[in-house]
């Protein structure tokens, strides 16, 4: 018998060689049909797999990634099997899970367009019906070489050749066989259902001098509603689309002729980007930050001395050279070697730290063509950075309100749910850090206890710190559940000593201040991108471009109109007059589609009485009418609701 352990620490007696699945069908046989995935040890492991010694087992259902992972990859077996009966010949590169399913890279004899893929879809489902169990077997390098040769495989030799002998296992499901380390589902039957998604070219070995293969992407799923589900999702990405809306809203624009990469503002986005920034400058103001402004480029010299340009300088935009004296310049990839200078201005006290600098700097890095993404990736982009210079005994605590701008900021901008992930250092690989042990230990306990202390709940990663210091990271998880990473708060020891800053301690002596990181928003761009693809485009009213556009019933009133949105306006109530020769039901519904969050309808009466009649974006119905003092306090009661005061403001 062996003593098997569950996360809760109950452990009970299994006869050696029991599987996980058994462990699950013995509690209920209902677990049995909703576990995909079994971790071992802390080790991923087939839940059809004997254990032999006592263990420590957790056993994955579908919500949980473990689980997502070996359905997926066990799908991507299932999509390799109903192309070997399709399109006999085929070749198969990789084929493993992914974020949100799974793709296998084929060469097939005839070639593969999206229009085969209900056809292939069809058999997929045909033969996850007919439950062939993974079967795992192990082989020698000569045995898996042999087999792939007589096939004709030669991508599969290829893969063999790199492994070392005693580590390959084949899996088969059914008739098909594959090189593959698992895990796996214990049979094909629980792939219900399945949507394969697109058809790309993709390099072997994404290697662009190789054979371009055929990558067909899938997704499946253990019920068909789950599979619907997901499709109506991906429906509401589509609109959702930053780059979409950012058209439709008139945020953003690109031209190629300014360059690939660097968005280009335009009035409403401007706007908008204008007004998150007075937003942070208003609430770092009350945290005692001062705003600094620094230029886009910086001597070479600089970001060596930073450490920058190892990192980014041969990857990144190449120097600027003055044509007379020889300078050297770099376009900024980073703001905090220019604050590091700011810091260095002037002698600095015990008593003068904590000195919190912010800046809304634009830097610029280079990112490859291919990688470009709408406003998510930029080749420059303004980040809402700041640099706290602190004392040991002030880390803490300053961490502690860089958490709480944070978390105002998200709980302002609805974002409800959202994760924090501690990143420490790796204890066994201490020499890829710099800092004494006693910096990283203190550093490392100031994040978690100021995270515990502030409520928040954490994933604690370790080996995920940068090499200066541990970080705190942000995800915010959007309207429609998606993941996005915004926010860092990282603690820094080495700019401080690479730029040899110091302040004069009560001591009369001379000491290191520690440096902090943060960037709540990440960067104006990616924080843009987010917001419209969490709202729709349907922004807050403190914060959207238009709040309200009079709606003439007839041109007779577009003076009226006119007026009223000059004394609107005047009282900082954005506003527009729509005076299209348009029918009033036309003009309702366009400026409801454009999201406008107010709709101020004029006529006869509205003129007579100097009034508006009120319609709230999505309310279908009006609200009555308004005198034009009661409209302006009521716009400024529900900016006031949006942005409450902060709960404590600090120095
Ligand atoms: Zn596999
Ligand atoms: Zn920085």
């Amino acid at each position: 018998m062996i003593d098997i352990t569950f996360p809760d620490g109950s452990s009970r007696q299994f006869a050696a060689g029991v599987t996980p699945l058994e462990i699950a069908a013995s509690i209920s046989p209902r677990l049995a049909q909703e576990t995909f995935a079994a971790t071992v040890d802390g080790q991923s492991w087939d839940i059809q797999k004997p254990i032999e010694t006592d263990a420590t087992i957790k056993l994955h259902k579908w919500d949980e990634p473990e689980a997502k992972h070996a359905f997926w990859h066990s799908s991507s077996h299932l999509l390799a099997a109903a192309l070997e009966q399709l399109y006999p010949g085929i070749k198969f590169g990789i084929g493993p899970a992914i974020d949100n399913g799974f793709y296998y890279d084929v060469d097939s004899p005839t070639p593969i367009t999206e229009g085969d893929l209900p056809k292939i879809e069809q058999k997929m489902l045909e033969i996850a019906r007919e439950k062939h169990p993974f079967v795992r077997r192990e082989v020698s390098k000569a045995e898996a070489m042999e087999t792939y040769t007589k096939k004709g495989d030669e991508y599969k030799c290829e893969l063999i050749g790199d492994l070392t002998d005693g580590t390959i296992t084949f899996y088969s499901n059914g008739d098909y066989t594959d090189l593959c380390r698992g895990p796996h589902l214990a049979d094909t039957a629980p792939i219900k259902a399945v949507k394969l998604t697109s058809v790309a070219g993709a390099y072997w070995r994404g290697d662009e001098k190789r054979k371009m293969l055929t990558r067909i992407y899938g997704i499946t799923f253990p019920k068909k509603a789950l599979l619907d589900e997901y499709l109506a999702l991906v429906e509401e990405a589509k609109k959702r689309d930053h780059r979409k809306l950012g058209k439709e809203l008139e945020l953003f624009t690109f031209s190629p002729r300014v360059g690939q990469g660097l968005p280009l503002w335009l009035p409403k986005g401007a706007a908008l980007r204008e007004r998150l920034e007075n937003f942070l400058k208003g609430v770092q103001k009350q945290y005692g930050y001062e705003q600094v402004i620094t230029p886009h480029i910086g001597m070479k010299d600089l970001y060596v001395t930073s450490g920058h340009y190892a990192k980014y300088g041969k990857d990144s935009f190449q120097p600027i050279h003055t044509p007379d004296e020889n300078e050297e310049f770099l376009l900024k990839p980073m703001n905090c070697p220019h604050h590091c200078e700011i810091y260095r201005s002037k002698p600095r006290s015990y008593k003068d730290l904590p000195v919190r600098l912010a800046e809304f700097g634009t830097v610029y890095r280079y990112e490859m063509s291919g990688e470009l993404h709408g406003l998510t990736r930029v080749r420059g982009f303004t980040q809402d950075d700041a640099h706290l210079f602190c004392r040991p005994d002030q880390l803490k605590d300053e961490f502690k309100k860089v958490i709480d701008i944070v978390l105002y900021i998200f709980k302002t901008l609805d974002f409800k749910e959202f994760t924090a992930q501690v990143s420490l250092r790796d204890p066994n690989n201490k020499e890829k850090y710099i800092g004494t042990d006693e910096n990283w230990h203190k550093a490392e306990a100031a994040i978690m206890e100021a995270a515990a202390e502030k409520g928040l709940e954490t994933i604690v990663e370790t080996g995920e710190a940068a090499f200066y210091g541990p970080k705190l990271d942000f995800m915010v998880k959007d309207a429609l559940g998606r993941k996005w990473q915004l926010g860092t708060i990282q603690v820094d020891y080495n700019l401080p000593e690479r730029f040899d800053l110091t302040y004069k301690g009560s001591d009369d002596k001379e000491h290191r201040p520690i440096m902090i990181h943060r960037a709540p928003f990440g960067s104006m761009e990616r924080f843009v991108a987010v917001l419209l693809e969490h709202t729709g485009g349907k922004f807050p009213l403190w914060l959207t471009p238009e709040q309200a556009v009079v709606l003439p019933i007839s041109e007779k009133y577009n003076d009226y109109a006119k007026k009223v949105a000059k004394l609107l306006n005047n009282c900082d109530i954005r506003t527009r007059v729509d005076d299209r020769d348009e029918k009033i039901g036309r003009k309702i519904r366009d400026n409801e589609l454009a999201k406008v969050p107010i709709l101020l309808i004029v006529g006869d009466n509205e003129q007579r009485d100097e009034t508006v009649t009120v319609r709230m974006q999505g309310e279908g119905k009006d609200r009555g009418t308004m005198t034009l003092p009661d409209f302006a306090k009521m716009v400024g009661d529900l900016v006031a609701e949006e942005i409450r005061p902060i709960a404590e403001p600090m120095s």
